[in-house]
């Protein structure tokens, strides 16, 4: 299964995609991980994109897409991947749309996650991330308000939404639900 979660910073995506990774048995991509991996590992990339993550300003796409091409090569995705944090722009969304063209795929579907902008930044402010400081959270939803928001019409039908509010366990069943698993 080829799938992209989507929803504002907070909503959970992470958490849920660890769960749908074990049980659909394809690969978590996230890149907002990938980047915070490169920047433990100092890599030139770690480096370059370490200021915007900070701000909470969006890495430039053609760093990102670089990456999510290159992760996307890997043999685990080969049969299908739950890519987190990408597309966040309706450019990167096109990149996508065009990287797997290039070997005849397509998307199952876009998981979006709804939850109320109150409700993640309290989930932000609790998990402590180092860019999960007031001010870069305030940034980071008026980056999803104006830049991430309109994939929802830029996807149209293959939006699935998941009312993302409530215990882990319920959200994760009701996205298998609405996946027909
Ligand atoms: P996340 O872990 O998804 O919240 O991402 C953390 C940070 O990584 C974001 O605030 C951006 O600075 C950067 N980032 C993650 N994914 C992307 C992307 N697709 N395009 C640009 N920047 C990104």
């Amino acid at each position: 299964m080829r799938l992209v979660l989507l929803g504002p910073p907070g909503a959970g995506k992470g958490t849920q995609a660890v769960l749908l990774s074990e049980k659909l048995g394809v690969p978590h991509i996230s890149t907002g991980d990938l980047f915070r991996a490169n920047i433990g590992e100092g890599t030139p990339l770690g480096v370059e994109a370490k200021s915007y993550i900070d701000a909470g300003k969006l890495v430039p796409t053609d760093v990102t897409a670089r990456m999510v091409k290159s992760r996307l090569e890997e043999a685990d995705a080969a049969e299908g991947f739950l890519l987190d944090g990408f597309p966040r722009t309706v450019e990167q969304a096109e990149i996508l749309q065009d990287l797997l063209a290039e070997n005849g795929q397509n998307l199952d579907g876009v998981l979006n996650f709804v939850v109320a902008e109150d409700v993640v930044v309290e989930r932000m402010l609790a998990r402590g991330r180092a860019d999960d400081n007031e001010e870069t959270i305030r940034t980071r939803l008026g980056v999803y308000r104006d830049e991430t928001a309109p994939l929802i019409e830029h996807y149209g039908d293959q939006i699935i939404s998941i009312e993302a509010e409530g215990e882990v366990e319920e959200i994760n069943d009701r996205a298998m639900a609405a996946l027909g698993k």
